[in-house]
């Protein structure tokens, strides 16, 4: 009865005149769970989604995200223009493509890809999907060389560190690979390249170094284990390839340490990911992966689909996927430059540093790292203020929710679960005078806690690591 009543009142053409807050829809109970029978106005229907998100956190106090959360008017004009564009129809929309493989040449060329070999990359959704396809062609190539040596190719293994992003469980998962974690020990908090050598056997498809750990912003030492694996083959023989995971470092690290070999420079670096939606500066919805050579990239998984008429390669999970974020990846390139890149990450890593050290001065509170590798910065209380204060880490977090800054507090993984961090991200967008507010909001706290001596201190939280 109630129901029908909506119905008839939502989609009632005569509303057109009546005022936006006044029409039946706002007045009434809107269907959450099963699609209404009829139409309402497009623009009572915008209000009322537009309102209901309101509600969400505003992306530019998230300091939790590493994704993009601002991007130029002009790149928010173009995506606009681009949204109905597919990139899966490269024969229909041909510059989208070409674009697509301008990005590919110049991110191979920034990981500095040597130039006698030929580099194939492609963009995907993001480093998930990038990890699933670098995972697969590893699993395949070493596949392909156990049968080719009649051997037993039915137990892969990948050694990693416990502190990885979930997509790489998820790769292990999905293709029934053993993932081999290197704990973690007080003090290191990612991979070490005799920990990760020291995992290795004739199952390993490869290694995994990450340059910005989720937990710390902290790079693995990709030079390092590329030599230990190095001294593994002079020794047993194994030839294990590395795949660097530079979700977020992948595009800081060329810019602010272009000293510091990470990259194809590392000869055992087959493949490299990263999002193009972190610290590429592209909105959520972009990553890309690039292989050293044509060999890296088994041609068994690269299909050729001529339904869209041309013969196009395609390389991906999915098969549809909104064009506007590569075109919009590709004005960054243009518009910033390197010259660009570097100084929006060197601003954000002068915040990371600023915010880290003024934090640092607070006794209670120590740094894990300070924001020096990408402008993320982890901190935990010190052991006597765990004992001495009515507080932790996942208070802090919750309290600072009252204006809004989204900081997130987890504990680590094993061997330090006893570790509990806060962390902040820093990324275009945040500034040294929002830092300063972020910081008396802090202190405000701080005072709240040492009024309130009844308040009894949290031990877990139920904020998100990404
Ligand atoms: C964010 C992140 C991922 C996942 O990337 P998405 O682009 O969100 O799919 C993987 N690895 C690391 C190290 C990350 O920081």
């Amino acid at each position: 009865m109630h129901k029908k009543k909506i119905i008839k009142t939502m989609g009632d053409i005569s509303e057109t005149l009546t005022p936006s807050f006044a029409r039946a829809a706002m007045e009434m109970n809107v269907p959450k769970y099963e699609m209404p029978e009829s139409e309402m106005l497009p623009e009572t229907a915008y209000y009322l989604v537009h309102d209901e998100l309101m509600l969400d956190g505003n992306a530019r106090l998230n300091l939790a995200t590493f994704v993009g959360t601002w991007m130029e008017p002009e790149a928010d004009r173009l995506m606009a223009e681009t949204l109905a564009k597919n990139l899966a129809d490269k024969d229909e929309y041909p510059q989208t493509a070409e674009i697509e493989g301008r990005c590919v040449n110049m991110i191979a060329r920034l990981w500095n890809s040597p130039d006698d070999e030929e580099a194939v990359g492609t963009s995907t959704i993001g480093s998930s999907e990038a990890a699933m396809l670098g995972g697969m062609a590893l699993l395949k190539r070493w596949r392909q060389r156990r049968e080719a040596e009649g051997k037993a190719a039915g137990r892969p293994n990948m050694v990693m560190g416990i502190n990885v992003q979930v997509c790489w469980e998820k790769f292990c998962v999905y293709w029934d690979v053993e993932p081999r974690f290197v704990p973690m020990e007080e003090g290191r908090y990612h991979l070490g390249a005799e920990e990760a050598a020291g995992l290795c056997d004739e199952n390993t498809i490869a290694v995994l170094a990450i340059m910005g750990s989720t937990f710390d912003g902290s790079y693995e030492p990709v030079q390092e284990i590329g030599a230990a694996l190095d001294r593994l083959q002079e020794e047993k023989g194994l030839d294990i390839p590395i795949h660097v995971d530079g979700a977020s470092g992948g595009f800081i690290a060329p810019f602010l340490q272009p000293e510091l070999e990470w990259d194809f420079r590392v000869p055992r670096v087959q493949s490299i990911n990263a999002s193009g939606h972190k610290y590429g500066l592209v909105y959520p919805g972009v990553g890309w992966i690039i292989w050293r050579t044509k060999e890296a990239l088994p041609e068994e998984l690269v299909f050729k689909v001529n339904y869209l008429g041309g013969q196009m390669p395609t390389f991906s999970l999915n098969f549809s996927r909104p064009g506007s974020q590569v075109v919009a990846q590709y004005y960054n390139f243009l518009r910033l430059g390197k010259e660009g890149y570097r100084r929006i990450h060197q601003a954000s890593q002068n915040v990371a540093l600023y915010l880290s050290g003024k934090l640092a001065q607070y006794e209670q509170l120590e740094l894990m790292t300070d924001g020096s590798d990408i402008p993320v910065f982890a901190f935990r209380m010190t052991e006597a203020a765990k004992k001495s204060t009515n507080y932790t880490v996942f208070d802090m977090s919750e309290r600072l929710r009252d204006r809004g800054w989204q900081v997130p507090a987890y504990t680590f993984p094993k061997n330090c679960d006893h570790v509990a961090a806060l962390r902040i991200v820093v990324k275009e967008g945040f500034n040294r005078d929002l830092a300063d507010m972020l910081l008396s909001d802090f202190q405000r706290h701080m005072e709240w806690f040492k009024a309130h001596p009844e308040h009894k201190p949290r031990k877990s939280g139920h904020s998100f690591r990404h």
